[in-house]
This record gives C-alpha cells, structure tokens and sequence, in this order.
C-alpha cells in the first residue's frame, strides 16, 4: 500500500505537469463520498468536474460495466454495436435531434461539430463557408480545433497559430453578434452557461436573438453541453429550459457515463447529412463499454427521479447560499441553474477556500481566484448540502 506522499512523489517524477494537483489521492467512492489514501473522507461538490453524475460507483453503473465488461469489451465500428445503437436511441428520443456520433470527450466532440458544421455548409449549402463565431470566456477543450473555438487567449498562449476560422465576441451581447456575421459564416458555437469562464448564464432574451439570427441568416446553432448535459441544470439538456430554442448541433461528454470516457455530438437529420462514410470517425468512439455505462446512467438518470432531485436540491442550495451571502458580507454574487452553481466571492480568496474547507472535508472547485464552484453529483441530498454549507460557512468567516 502506497501513503498519499508516495503517489504524490510518483506522480510528480513520471507524469506531466499539465495540473496543479491538490496533494490527495482518493482511492474510493461511494455516491458523495471519496476517501483517500490517508484514510480521510470527502464530502465531494466537484464530482470529477460535473462527470460523476450519478454518484461515484452508482451500483446500476457499476452492475452494467461488469456485465459488458465480461461479454464484449470493444469491437470496431467497422460492426454495428447493439449498445451503441440503444444509447443512440435514448439520446434522440429525449433530445428533438436526430443522430448521434459518438467519440471519447469533450474535446472530440466539439471538434465532431466543427468539421460537421463547415461539411455541412459546405456540401448541402454549396457555400464556402466555414467561419465558427464563439463567445469570449467559452471553454471547448484542448485539441487544436476546440482550442481555437475557446475565446479565452491564455489557453492558446504558446499553441499558435491556432486553427483559421473562429472569431470571438462578447458573451450575452447579440449586437457584437451580429456585427460579426459574413457570408463566411457557418455556425454560432455557445454554452449556456459558460462553466470554466466562471458559471456565466447566457440571459434568455440574448439567447431568443441568438436563434432569431441563426434562422435568418440560414446559421447553424451549435450548443457545447459538454458541462451542463445529462441533467447538471435539471433538464437532461440545458437547451431544453428555453423556449423556441432549437439547436441544430450539441455536443455532450462529461457526465454522459457516469466516468467512463465518452462524447457525442447530436445533430438534426439534415447537418448530420453532412458526414458521409469515412468523414469522420474514432476508433474507441462509442464502443460497448463506455455505451454500456452511458445506457445504465441515462437509467438512473431519467427513471430514478434524478432531474426531480437535481431541481429540488438546487431551490434548496440556492437558499441556503443567499443566506450565507446575507450572513457573512463574504459573497458578492451567487450565480448557476440546477447543480451548476458558481459563488463569486468578493475577495481573491478561492484558492484559500478550496484549501481549508478540503482540510474540513469538502471537496469544491474554482474559476479564476475568485469564484467557487460547486458541481455535486445529481444524487446529493439535503443533508449533504447542510453538511457542505456548514463547513463552507466555517470557512468563510474564519478567512474574513
Ligand atoms: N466544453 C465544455 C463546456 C467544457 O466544460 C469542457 C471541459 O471542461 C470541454 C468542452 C472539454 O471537455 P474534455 O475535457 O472532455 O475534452
């Protein structure tokens, strides 16, 4: 048995240095709860940053993984897979959309999207357009195509020239929108409620104008649900909390397995016509293991009465934060929908905060030096949220 000093120093001596870890090593989990190598217990508001959705090792998960595990644990997509198939199916019957194409991440399937979208523009449109407009302060991942989509320059600092084709404006600000649209333009590319950039919500009359553009201007919506999908906002889509809003692409990840590696892009019949044989493809994408612990996740999800809780338990937080807001003269601003819930504080203390209440057994997340993120599994309960508040509370009036 390893002590959390020699993971640590393991890790640190072979494994590149693309993270400023927090020196624990949680060993297990069980629904909110990790414990680590030291044999201490977390109360866990991070959630493999919104990817456990349904708890750490949710028994039908788990149960649905061993099964597949010990029948088929891969085949190419040269076959056709029963489990990738019956996902396919969940997917389109709760979404509006129409076809699924499934790869490993966040990264990938945005990058799906973006060679979708300028396919798509490009082969039914007969157009050549292929320009992708992106809010400034959107995170879409590392690869170099999701990268150039990310308005944020200090990830793309040291990474040019980044891919031609994206251009950035202003979140929630639809004249910088459409001041930017040219006939080069394919697609609008959007969270809706930017995670990474600080727990930003797009307002609902920008996002009314934001479709209102795209059906005029014959634009592709494309929506990154990557973080608020699978139920993280108490829809199983974010997209579908606003009226009229009618993506044509979305891209998902994260907590759609509950863990397992897994993306997928969502598209209406006509974009997905875009992609023919040989367009486009993964190797891992979709395959029986990662469909199989998708397929048991979207059961818990949509039949466990998960989106109920996730609606209940976030009035809940919500109201307890306003308090503490209230109490303490520490929160400048509380912001988020369903289990996606950003605390501004008014001082540059986050990192200060992650640290002492981690030392208090609470596992949170940041955004930038001031904001706290908070990203629970959709399965904590009210007491679980007493038991975060307290410590955060604590916390915060020590730090005052
Ligand atoms: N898009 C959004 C909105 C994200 O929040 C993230 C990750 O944080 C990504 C894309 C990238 O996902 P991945 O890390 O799985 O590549």
């Amino acid at each position: 048995l390893m002590d959390t000093g020699e993971i640590v120093a393991m890790t640190d001596k072979y494994v590149m240095n693309t993270y400023s870890r927090i020196p624990i090593a949680p060993l297990k989990g069980v629904g909110a709860r990790l414990t680590d190598a030291a044999g201490n217990e977390y109360l866990d508001f991070v959630a493999g940053i919104a990817v456990n959705s349904t708890g750490h090792c949710h028994p039908k998960v788990v149960e649905a993984i061993c099964r597949q595990a010990s029948e088929l644990l891969h085949v190419s997509n040269l076959y056709h897979i029963r489990a990738q198939a019956e996902l396919a199916r969940v997917l389109v019957e709760n979404s509006g959309l129409d076809k699924v194409f499934f790869c490993n991440s966040g990264a990938e399937a945005n990058e799906a999207a973006i060679k979708l979208a300028r396919r798509y523009s490009r082969v039914a449109g007969g157009a050549d357009a292929y320009e992708i407009i992106t809010a400034v302060g959107s995170f879409h991942g590392r690869t170099m195509g999701a990268l150039s989509a990310t308005g944020q320059t200090k990830y793309h600092e040291g990474f040019e020239p980044l891919v031609p084709g994206f251009s950035y404006v202003p979140f929630n600000d639809l004249s910088a929108l459409e001041a930017e649209v040219s006939d080069k333009t394919c697609a609008i590319m959007l969270e809706l409620i930017q995670g990474e950039g600080g727990v930003h919500p797009a307002d609902p009359q920008y996002l009314e104008g934001v479709a209102r553009l795209c059906r005029e201007s014959g634009l592709l919506l494309i929506i990154d649900e990557v973080q608020t999908g699978i139920g993280r906002t108490g829809s199983l889509f974010a997209y579908q909390q606003y009226d009229g809003l009618k993506p044509d692409i979305v891209t998902l990840a994260k907590g759609l397995a509950s863990g397992v590696p897994i993306g997928a892009v969502m598209a209406t019949e006509e974009v997905s016509a875009g992609f023919g044989p040989g367009k486009h493809a993964s190797t891992f994408g979709g395959n029986p293991l990662a469909c199989a612990a998708a397929l048991a996740t979207l059961d818990v999800i949509l039949n466990d009465g998960v989106l109920d809780n996730v609606k209940e338990v976030s009035a809940y937080l919500i109201q307890r934060l306003q308090e503490l807001q209230a109490s303490t003269g520490a929160i400048a601003d509380i912001r988020g929908r369903g289990l996606m819930v950003g605390i501004e504080l008014k001082e540059a203390k986050a990192a200060a905060v992650l640290a002492a209440c981690r030392k208090k057994g609470l596992l949170v997340h940041c955004a930038g030096d001031k904001t706290l993120r908070l990203l629970p599994p959709l399965i904590i309960e009210k007491s679980d949220v007493d038991e975060a508040l307290r410590i955060l509370c604590g916390v915060l009036s020590e730090l005052q």
